[in-house]
This record gives C-alpha cells, sequence and structure tokens, in this order.
C-alpha cells in the first residue's frame, strides 16, 4: 500500500518530469511558432506610416514617414514644421518682419544688405533665370501684388495694360552691391520668391528630417513633394494631377532615394473674365499670365530646383523641355490645348501614362 502510493507517487515524479520534459519542449517550439509567426507577420505588415498634416506656407503641407518609431517621427515633423515656417516668414512678401518684404519697401538705389541665406537664394534665382532665358525672375513682386492673384480676396478682372507696362520690370533691376548688398534700380523692382521658397522650404523640411535620423519620408506641400529612401522598400508612387480634373492622374511615377517632384498649374490660383482664364504665373516679357501651358511637372534632385523650373517651363512652353533636359531634369507639359509633351528622361521615368482623351503624347 506504503509502495503503491511511493510507486505511484515515484511513477507520478518519473510522469511528471516527463511531463515538464514535454512541456519545456512544446513551449521552446511554441516561442519559436510566436517569434515567427510575429516576425513574419512584421514583414507582410509593416507598421503603418506616420502622418501629419499642418497648414504652413499658405498651404497643407503632409508629413509621411516610414519605418520609424512614433516618438521619434513626432519630433522630426515638429522640428521640420517649425523650419518651413521660418522660411515662409522669411521669404513671403507679406511677413512685414522678413528680409523680403522690407526690401520691397526701400526705394530705388538704396543699398540693403541681405543675410547670407537670403543672398544664397536670390543668386540661385538669378541663375535658373539666366539659364530659363529670363522666363524665370524673382522681381515681379510689384506686378504680383498687382494682378492680386497672390492675395486674398483675389482680384477678379485684369489690371489695365498701362498699369502692367509701367510696373514691368527691366531683366537686370536688381543690381548686386558688394558684400551681400543689393538695391533696385527703379522702386517697382520688387522681390517676390513664390516661384521658388516654397521648393526651398520643403528641401530645409527634409534637412530637418534627415538630422533626426529619418530616411523614409515625403513631405508634400500642395503637391510638390520631397521624397527620400522608401515606402516599406519599396519606391514611393506619386501620382501627377489632371490640369482640369483634381480627382485625375495622367500620370503615375516610381521614386526612391532622394528626388524631389514639383508641377506648376495655372489651376491653382486664377479668375475667369470674359471667358479668358488669368492666373498667378506671370510671362515676365508680357506682365501677363503665361499662356502656353496648362500645367507643368519637373523631377529634380532637390525642390528647390524642381520648383523654379516647374515656373519656369510654364513660361517657356514645350520649346523650353530641351532646356530643362539639358540640366538633367525630367519633365512634363500639358499645353494649352491639352496635349501633353515630355522631355527624354521623363519618358523613361514614367510608370504608366494613362492619358485621358483630351490628352495626347508627342
Ligand atoms: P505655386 O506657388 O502655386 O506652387 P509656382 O511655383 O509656379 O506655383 O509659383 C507661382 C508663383 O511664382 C506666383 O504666385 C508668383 O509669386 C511667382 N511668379 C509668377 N510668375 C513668375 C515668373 N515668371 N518667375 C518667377 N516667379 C514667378
Ligand atoms: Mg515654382
Amino acid at each position: 500500500m506504503f509502495s503503491k502510493p511511493l510507486a505511484s507517487h515515484n511513477a507520478c515524479q518519473h510522469l511528471s518530469i516527463h511531463h515538464y520534459r514535454h512541456m519545456l519542449i512544446q513551449f521552446k517550439r511554441w516561442i519559436t511558432l510566436f517569434t515567427c509567426t510575429f516576425l513574419f507577420a512584421s514583414c507582410d505588415q509593416p507598421p503603418p506610416l506616420h502622418h501629419e498634416t499642418f497648414f504652413i506656407l499658405g498651404t497643407l503641407v503632409e508629413f509621411t514617414i516610414a519605418d520609424t518609431p512614433e516618438p521619434t517621427a513626432q519630433a522630426a515633423i515638429l522640428a521640420a514644421k517649425d523650419e518651413m515656417q521660418r522660411i515662409h516668414t522669411r521669404f513671403a512678401t507679406n511677413h512685414s518682419e522678413g528680409e523680403t518684404a522690407i526690401f520691397n519697401q526701400l526705394p530705388a538705389h538704396r543699398p540693403f544688405l541681405f543675410s547670407s541665406e537670403e543672398q544664397q537664394l536670390i543668386l540661385q534665382a538669378q541663375l535658373l533665370q539666366s539659364q530659363s532665358q529670363q522666363a524665370f525672375q524673382i522681381t515681379l513682386g510689384a506686378l504680383d501684388q498687382l494682378w492680386g492673384l497672390s492675395q486674398s480676396p483675389m482680384r477678379s478682372t485684369p489690371p489695365s495694360e498701362s498699369s502692367i507696362q509701367q510696373l514691368l520690370p527691366d531683366i537686370d533691376c536688381l543690381e548686386p552691391l558688394a558684400n551681400q548688398q543689393w538695391q533696385k534700380r527703379v522702386a517697382s523692382c520688387q522681390l517676390d520668391f513664390g516661384g521658388i521658397a516654397k521648393g526651398y522650404a520643403i528641401d530645409q523640411g527634409i534637412k530637418m528630417l534627415k538630422a533626426h535620423g529619418i530616411a523614409n519620408a515625403i513631405i508634400n506641400a500642395g503637391g510638390d513633394m520631397r521624397i527620400i529612401g522608401t515606402k516599406h522598400g519599396t519606391p514611393w508612387k506619386i501620382g501627377i494631377r489632371h490640369p482640369r480634373n483634381a480627382t485625375k492622374t495622367i500620370a503615375a511615377v516610381d521614386l526612391s532615394g532622394d528626388v524631389s517632384i514639383v508641377t506648376s498649374g495655372d489651376y491653382e490660383r486664377f479668375f475667369i473674365y470674359n471667358d479668358r482664364r488669368y492666373h498667378h504665373i506671370l510671362d515676365p516679357k508680357t506682365g501677363y499670365p503665361s499662356d502656353r501651358a496648362q500645367s507643368t511637372t519637373v523631377i529634380a534632385d532637390n525642390a528647390t530646383l524642381a520648383d523654379g523650373w516647374s515656373t519656369a517651363l510654364f513660361v517657356l512652353g514645350k520649346e523650353g523641355l530641351p532646356i530643362v533636359e539639358k540640366y538633367g531634369m525630367a519633365a512634363l507639359l500639358i499645353d494649352h490645348d491639352g496635349h501633353l509633351y515630355q522631355n527624354q528622361r521623363m519618358d523613361s521615368m514614367l510608370k504608366t501614362a494613362q492619358h485621358p482623351p483630351s490628352l495626347s503624347q508627342q
């Protein structure tokens, strides 16, 4: 009796050791299985993208960050957003404390000392001005004010021919002096960085994200973008919008690494008067909105270049495509009749070009 229970106890103990080993093996298997499942799950379903949108630079700016812990993404976005806001204050014509606005108030022949940041962007814009055969000019500030398309409420009728001619500046109205000093040759020579400053702000925003260790992200400021890295290992897919239908795309392009894509369009700010569309991109030769395109898209190494060139190409029209090609950028243009043109570099980049009936390719 005694031995029986003992025996049974031993047996029980023996069973228990066996059982324990069995359980351990099972547990190990289970741990292994769990780890595998977890790993597979994280491969199949990558952590969600981190999105944040703000109204800065007079437009909606969206930050998208992949493969980054939430607190890091949040801190990086905050720093990038502050930096972009700082640039806007410095370069916007309507921020009275910014150098641009202060310079614009000055009379002719009054030397003004710019900060090196402003000086750099002026020099970049002037290079773009000469490379684009004067299509791009940062001295159209007074004309831009006259057309009133960057203000709210916008104008609804065109200004008089004489007032346009009065404010149409000479191409060299901004005179460089020594040591970052500049002066106007005429009072109407007013700075307007509207065609390039958004791109510069995006570049500085990306610089901030990188400084916070972000490797995979997009900053999208009202359709103008710089992308870095990938979306969980695959390229970011970017759609180019149809100029006459905001819900349609005319093409999609796969981008990865570090590249910018910017679009200028006559649909952003415009009014229709006597069946004619008046928009915010001016031809410096006439002082009137350029009528050669509905939209232009440029892909370049950085957003400052892509932004400046998309505006310049808009003024140049399709004849500008080889010029953009010459400077190593991909470009696409939809002309005033809705025909789509692209340079060779864009040809090789476009993933799909779904041309709507009104668009044909040449
Ligand atoms: P958006 O700012 O709507 O994205 P753009 O980058 O093409 O569009 O810039 C248009 C702005 O550039 C205008 O609102 C004006 O401030 C400025 N601008 C207009 N015409 C020219 C031009 N020929 N060269 C340089 N800047 C221009
Ligand atoms: Mg631009």
